[in-house]
């Protein structure tokens, strides 16, 4: 064993290689891609022996790649965001029903806020839905035990079990003890048997969904009482812990992690104040579904109200207003009707004391539980002292919620607006394109990819993004809607492949008039470049042919075909005109490699005896390297100022240099 200093998603890896893990498979997507990443490293090292590990061409592929393994008696782990499990929703819904052998994890990444992502969808919400247990991790250590006892919990059951970290636990960093070498468990020697359990009819569905329910209170049962679960639903009590405590606070996720540093705060800022804190219990829920119960009302037991802590969905609010509902009814019938019975008040985001959506943070957090654990004892004060000095510890708090303290840090630093990288080739494809269009009327569908950053001014070159894919069959209903206009759909390589095929064989099957643009750039470049079909490599280092983009296209019946390289904007432009006057669905495929993965050219310079300040370079095309000195003269630009280029961010692409119409950039630092 060694101690190392891990992100969350690396030891995450680490953990399920641990556990035996055979067959890893995933899609990237920004907060999962490392831990993927992260098993082919250890593999590559030797470190991780005997484990298959693939980006596989999107997420539904990657499960049932993992459902197949599982079937022969692979540990199997599938990793995606929480957007990628809608693509594999449908591969998770019937396995489900249909059963697992090996143990089967899905490590699903949710994103609060969201920071990178077009949902802030709850995957524990998506677990229920399934009726598949989900772990539910508050720190990096706490998801590295979750991983490996989720493939035991699998195996008991013979069910998949969702891992659901947030961007914070994914990307948190902390030291862990793993192991040095690694071997994955064998495949049984029985291998695959043949099972009509295997065969997903009716009627076994009849029988899966009966199973899924039994299993289930089972799973509920050893999550409030098998040591091996409970421990992810701790419960201690604070403030005045000589008092019976009457407030319970529930927290789930990272949030259970951010209470533990609010409830700090409070104690801290009350004690400076002279206030006690009323007695409370606390309960971290990490395995909310199926929900334990159990445990819960235990908890429960003696509270007048619970406040629920918790990202995205409220799950666990949802959980404990059942809760209470059945406590006032059991008291009910147990006092009988003269008697009023317990009553438990669940808060939370609908009772708006916590919020509804984005990121919980610690500040804001500490704010709301001393409202709430104050605000009686602040009615009741029996003097003005008392009053003031509650009022102190909200004082403290609030300063530190509204961020106050560090607002002249923040004023400080730069705003940074998502922008394509300098010298990127989709900033060449969009300019060209909108060129090409003219003047003529076009709804213009972007993707997932950098390239949705195509709708930031100046390119103005992305009308819709709904979700992989969609560019290319939205542009046809728009087609069908508005005949009158031109409809571009805009796609990458990596999603052309995860997701675009079905929309270009719809396009071609109904004769939808609408050009696919294919912004090849070689990589899937927004999740950090990994390979994809078309690279020619996989995660394991294999070299395979790549698959031919334009061949497909080929292959799926689109007949015009134009290719270019976006870098060249006559060229750019001219197939794009072509592509966009056929009749029917015709694609354009440019082609030029993203900027991370070449060498960068010279940058370019500004002849400041031509500069004329005119700043068509920056309104056109928007390139982060090209900025604007007020106070700089030059005889043709005179009091205007005039345009200078940051070396250190320009990677010589020359597309800047196609665009002065006065040939004052310089192509490579100096003239021909
Ligand atoms: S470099 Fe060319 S386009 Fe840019 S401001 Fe100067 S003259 Fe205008
Ligand atoms: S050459 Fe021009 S457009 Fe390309 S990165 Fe440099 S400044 Fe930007």
């Amino acid at each position: 064993m060694t101690t190392k200093l891990l992100m969350g998603n690396e030891a995450f890896a680490h953990a399920a290689l641990e556990a035996g893990v055979r067959v890893v498979a995933g899609y990237p997507g920004t907060p999962s891609s490392e831990l993927v990443e992260t098993v082919a490293k250890l593999h590559a090292e030797g470190a991780a022996q005997g484990v298959h590990v693939e980006w596989s061409t999107n997420e539904k592929a990657a499960l049932e790649l993992a459902a197949g393994a599982s079937h022969a008696g692979a540990r199997v782990l599938f990793t995606c965001k929480q957007v990628g499990l809608n693509v594999a929703s449908d591969a998770l819904m019937s396995l489900n029903y249909v059963g697992t052998n090996g143990g089967t994890v899905l490590f699903v990444a949710d994103d609060p806020g969201p920071i990178s992502s077009q949902t802030e969808q709850d995957t524990r919400r998506f677990a229920s839905f399934a009726k598949v247990p989900v772990l539910d991790p508050a720190t990096p250590d706490q998801g590295f035990a979750m991983m490996q006892v989720a493939f035991d919990l699998s195996e008991r059951y013979h069910t998949p079990v969702i891992v659901r970290p947030t961007t914070r636990v994914c990307h948190a960093s902390t030291f862990f003890d793993v192991a040095d070498t690694t071997e994955a468990r064998p495949v049984p020697e029985e291998g695959f048997q043949k099972d009509p359990k295997w065969v997903i009819f009716p009627r076994r569905a009849y029988q899966g969904h009966g199973e899924i329910n039994e299993r289930l209170v089972k799973i509920a049962d050893d999550f409030s009482t098998d040591p091996a679960f409970e421990q992810f639903n701790p419960v201690f009590t604070g403030g005045m812990t000589r008092e019976m405590p009457q407030i319970g606070i529930m927290a789930g996720g990272v949030s259970a992690a951010y209470v533990r540093e609010a409830l700090a705060i409070v104690e801290d800022a009350a004690s400076a104040a002279g206030v006690l804190i009323p007695a409370y219990r606390f309960m971290q829920v990490g395995t909310p579904y199926p929900f334990p119960e159990k445990a819960a009302a235990v908890f429960a037991r003696g509270l007048r109200s619970v406040v629920v802590v918790e990202e995205l969905d409220s799950v666990l609010e949802d959980e404990m207003l059942k809760l209470a509902a059945k406590i006032a009814l059991d008291s009910a019938k147990t006092l009988g009707e003269d008697i009023a019975p317990a009553l438990l008040e669940v808060l939370g985001r609908y009772t708006g004391h916590m919020p509804d959506r984005g990121e919980n943070t610690i500040d804001d957090i500490a704010l709301r539980l001393a409202k709430l654990l104050l605000s009686e004892r602040y009615a009741q004060a029996a003097d003005d002292d008392s009053r003031n000095a509650i009022e102190a510890v909200f004082a403290t708090l609030e300063e530190a919620a509204s961020g106050t303290r560090f607002a002249e840090l923040n004023a400080s630093l730069p705003v940074r607006p998502p922008v394509l990288c300098p010298g990127c080739p989709h900033r060449g494809s969009f300019y060209a394109i909108k060129r090409a269009l003219g003047k003529q009327p076009a709804v213009m569908c972007g993707d997932i990819g950098c390239y949705t950053l195509g709708n930031a001014q100046p390119l103005d070159a992305v009308d819709t993004c709904l979700c992989m894919g969609a560019g290319i069959t939205m542009a046809q209903g728009l087609a069908v809607a508005e005949p009158h206009k031109k409809q571009v759909a805009f796609v990458g390589d990596s999603t052309f492949f995860a997701s675009g095929l079905t929309g270009i064989a719809n396009a071609v099957y109904n004769g939808h008039d609408i050009t696919v643009a294919v912004l090849d750039n070689a990589t899937t470049a927004m999740t950090g470049s990994q390979p994809h079909p078309g690279t020619g490599v996989t995660l394991m280092g294999e070299k395979r042919k790549p698959i031919d983009i334009e061949g497909v296209l080929r292959a799926l019946g689109v007949e015009c075909i134009e290719r270019a390289n976006p870098l060249d904007l006559r060229e750019c432009e001219a197939a794009a005109k072509r592509a966009i006057e056929f009749e029917g669905p015709s694609a354009l495929l440019l082609v030029s490699p993203c900027i991370q993965l070449v060498k960068p050219s010279p940058a370019v310079t500004v002849d400041t005896e031509t500069c004329t300040g005119c700043k068509k370079c920056i309104t056109e095309i928007g390139c982060p390297a090209i900025g604007f000195d007020p106070a700089a003269r030059g005889p043709r630009s005179k009091e205007r100022g005039q345009v200078f280029v940051d070396a250190s961010q320009c990677n010589g692409c020359n597309l800047c240099t196609q665009v002065c119409p006065f040939g004052s950039l310089i192509e490579g630092g100096c003239r021909d």
